[in-house]
């Protein structure tokens, strides 16, 4: 109850900040720690940047690298709960490479992270309802690269290019992308794992693949109310966005140079219409990316929104640390 009460005042945009732990590598070179956790419970993040002076960033939740996934999702849970009761949601991981982001999002198979935890406790709230609710639930799984479409779940490729059609007011969709009825938490996994190795297909390094590509889940609930018969559509996003960094100089040619042009466009467009919304601006550009386009209808409106902005403690990364905690500042 409380929580809703936050997400009014605050607009429907909450902000998470996670941070992951040192690599065993950045410990052994005794590389140095920039961010500290000192007002964490507060939502607070220091980060030192050069000399003695230290910035600090405020947001609804701050993670040290010793959270772990579960005390994560329990903070993101409440969100769940909206889905069944028929909002449209969205919760997003950003932030450089190497961060986390996957982690989050997909996690691994012994700690598993917000995309299966959040279909777990779907189903689980589901069954809790059964009585008064009866709710389909499916899921769709796609990446898009180069701000093309490409369906995870789908056993033959398409044989047209995936568009983004609008059906109705708040109803955008893909015609022909594969929508997986799922019936338990074990078929979920399934699900997930297919679309996770699918992503790895026809790329001759997955990391980097991965890393250059949203990979985006959509979950579709239809509910019908058993005592007044009212249905009601809803669709939850969970995206793992392409890495933010920054091209480096000697990257910056061919197709490298194009994918880093494309995933600069769709975050610079994610923050856009993030901002739009923020400030109640009577245009949110959409239309500018894939990435946004897709997500129109979970973004703005009564719809709710979760960001992770992702970081590294290190002092090597401070500048892309830097950069992502501006960036989800400005949403915020
Ligand atoms: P990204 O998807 O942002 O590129 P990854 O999720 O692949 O980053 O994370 C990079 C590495 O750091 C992986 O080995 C991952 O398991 C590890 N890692 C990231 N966050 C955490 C965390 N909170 N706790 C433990 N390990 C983490
Ligand atoms: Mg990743």
């Amino acid at each position: 109850e409380l929580y809703n009460k936050v997400l009014e005042m605050k607009g429907n945009i909450r902000v998470f900040c996670r941070c992951r732990p040192m690599s065993k590598e950045e410990l052994s070179s005794g590389s140095a720690m920039v961010v500290d956790f000192d007002s964490a419970k507060d939502g607070e993040l220091g980060i030192h940047v050069g000399g003695s002076s230290k910035r600090i960033f405020k947001f609804d939740r701050v993670y040290t690298p010793k959270d772990d996934q579960v005390h994560v999702f329990g903070d993101a849970s409440s969100f769940v709960v909206s889905v069944l009761d028929g909002y449209n949601v969205c919760i997003f991981a950003y932030g450089q490479t190497g961060t986390g982001k996957t982690f989050t999002m997909e996690g691994t198979e012994h700690n598993r992270g917000v995309n299966y935890r959040t279909l777990e406790e779907l189903f689980r709230i589901a069954r809790e309802r059964k009585d008064m609710f009866h709710y389909d639930i499916s899921v769709s799984v796609l990446e898009v690269y180069n701000e093309q479409i490409r369906d995870l779940l789908a056993t033959v490729p398409a044989s047209k290019k995936l568009e983004i059609k609008q059906a109705g007011e708040g109803v955008h969709h893909v015609p022909g992308l594969v929508e997986a009825q799922v019936n338990n938490s074990s078929e979920v996994w399934t699900v997930l794992q297919a679309g996770s190795s699918a992503r790895a297909v026809g790329s001759n390094n997955v990391n980097e693949h991965s890393s250059r590509s949203h990979c985006m889940l959509c979950i579709m609930v239809r509910s019908k109310n058993l005592m007044s018969g009212e249905c009601t559509n809803s669709k939850l996003w969970l995206v793992d966005l392409a890495g933010s960094e920054r091209l480096g100089k000697t990257e910056a040619q061919g197709e490298r140079l194009k994918e880093a042009q494309n995933i600069n466009k769709s975050l610079s467009a994610l923050g856009d219409v993030i901002n739009a919304l923020a400030t109640k601006s009577s245009h949110v550009p959409y239309r500018n990316s894939k990435l946004t386009h897709l997500l129109q209808d979970s973004l703005g409106g009564d719809s709710k929104t979760l960001m992770f902005v992702q970081i590294s403690p290190c002092e090597k990364d401070s500048g892309e640390t830097l950069s992502s905690l501006n960036f989800a500042t400005r949403v915020r």
